[in-house]
């Protein structure tokens, strides 16, 4: 079971006002807020032993190689990678899948191929896929999901051909809450011969995640949606590819020997890890992954599958509510729209109210093309929202349409 007084009493910024309101934070899957924890981590770098890491041979640069590093242990871990250097720190999801879709690219990728990109993605694992193909003279195909929001396998076996080389695919939709089956994504396409890059930014915080279990052989996600500081991400990728693909960025850190006569790359993860890095960040992601460990995945699955099929259901009743996503396998994100009133105008009236949602096309605009709509409302649950949130939320949602609906 989870203690949710305890848990929030780890994140202070919760405990505020605004508008004269309680604030109820609805806008995890876009940030989620930070524990304290990785306040106190960043803080402790900063003040009481800061220095560039791996380069220097002094007391405070060591101190602070030896947490960056135990960042990665704690990612390798967390994510039950084969080894610690198979985890670059990137600075999120969006640089996670450049990196990929650049190095795989140039590596593997030639004029006529195919890469395979689902409809539901992100736009960032959509458009650095597109400027591959575009630079290499090989094709998107676009794998549709059916009304439910679900990727469906047997279309996914339609689609693989001689020509393809990878399918590009979230773990998590951000706007229909699907969870994808990944393990069998990666069954099939394995077997003709195919890659599987995973983004994996709305799932990590959500789900246990194990990449081997999972047979990725890229797995991208952001810290800052995993309680942790912005500007710091993860891609893990399998060794045996990682050693195959060239770096993405050249620069410090990532050589081995340079001379005017040619270079030498580092070994991994550094090969990948160019220039000075997130550093505090990198060790505040670290006290993120310590808070999240703390917790089972099935108490955190249970507790927000529990908000997210009140909100659901108490949605629903009000009418005239279409939910955008309706999969059996979902995790804790809602999208939808109220008949005749636009996302932009609930966004900001549920704000006046104290409450945080998203609204608009959520960076994926050919899912909102699937539906024929402008945008959304999307309110997304965390580890540290309540029933009593998820209440309020939906009276306010009745209110706004006393006010607007037509
Ligand atoms: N992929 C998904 C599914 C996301 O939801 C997001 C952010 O919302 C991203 C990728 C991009 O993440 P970042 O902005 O941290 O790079």
């Amino acid at each position: 079971m989870i203690d949710i007084q305890k848990i929030r009493n780890q994140f202070p910024v919760l405990k505020q006002q605004v508008y004269g309101k309680p604030l109820v934070y609805l806008d995890s899957a876009a940030s989620t807020q930070k524990n304290i924890d990785v306040l106190l981590a960043e803080r402790q770098v900063t003040l009481d032993f800061y220095g560039n890491i791996h380069r220097a041979a002094h007391f405070m640069a060591d101190k602070t190689t030896q947490v960056f590093e135990a960042s990665r242990d704690l990612t390798a871990q967390f994510i039950h990678a084969g080894s610690r250097e198979e985890i670059i720190f990137t600075k999120g999801t969006t640089e996670s899948v450049n990196l990929a879709a650049f190095s795989f690219g140039e590596a593997f990728i030639r004029e006529g191929d195919e890469i395979i990109v689902s409809e539901m993605e992100h736009h960032s694992n959509i458009v650095p896929w597109q400027m591959t193909a575009q630079r290499k003279g090989a094709r998107i195909v676009r794998w549709d999901f059916n009304e439910k929001g679900e990727l469906e396998l047997p279309e996914l076996k339609r689609l693989i051909n001689s020509r393809t080389r990878l399918i590009a695919v979230c773990h998590v939709s951000n706007v229909l809450g699907t969870i994808n089956p990944v393990k069998e994504i990666a069954g099939l396409a394995h077997a003709s011969g195919v890659t599987v890059f995973v983004d994996g930014a709305q799932a990590v915080q959500h789900i246990a995640v194990d990449v081997q279990e999972l047979d990725a052989d890229f797995y991208a996600f952001s810290s800052h949606k995993m309680y942790g500081p912005n500007g710091v991400g993860v891609l893990y990728g399998k060794r045996e590819l990682l050693d195959a693909i060239p770096p993405y960025q050249g620069g410090g850190e990532m050589i081995s020997e340079v001379s005017f006569s040619g270079t030498t790359y580092n070994e991994l993860p550094y090969k990948f890890e160019a220039g000075t890095p997130h550093i505090t960040g990198v060790a505040g992601f670290g006290a993120a992954l310590a808070f999240l460990s703390k917790t089972r995945f099935a108490d955190i699955e249970k507790h927000e599958k529990m908000l997210l099929e009140m909100a659901t259901e108490e949605l629903s009743k009000i009418g005239g509510v279409t939910i955008y996503g309706t999969s059996p396998r979902k995790s804790g994100v809602i999208s939808f729209n109220m008949k005749g009133i636009h996302p932009y105008d609930a966004g900001m009236l549920l704000d006046k109210m104290g409450i945080a949602v998203r609204t608009g096309h959520h960076c994926a605009d050919p899912v909102m093309e699937h539906f024929g709509i402008p945008g959304t409302v999307r309110a997304s649950f965390a580890i540290y929202n309540t029933p009593e949130e998820v209440d309020r939320f939906i009276a306010a949602m009745k209110k706004i349409k006393e006010i607007l609906a037509v």
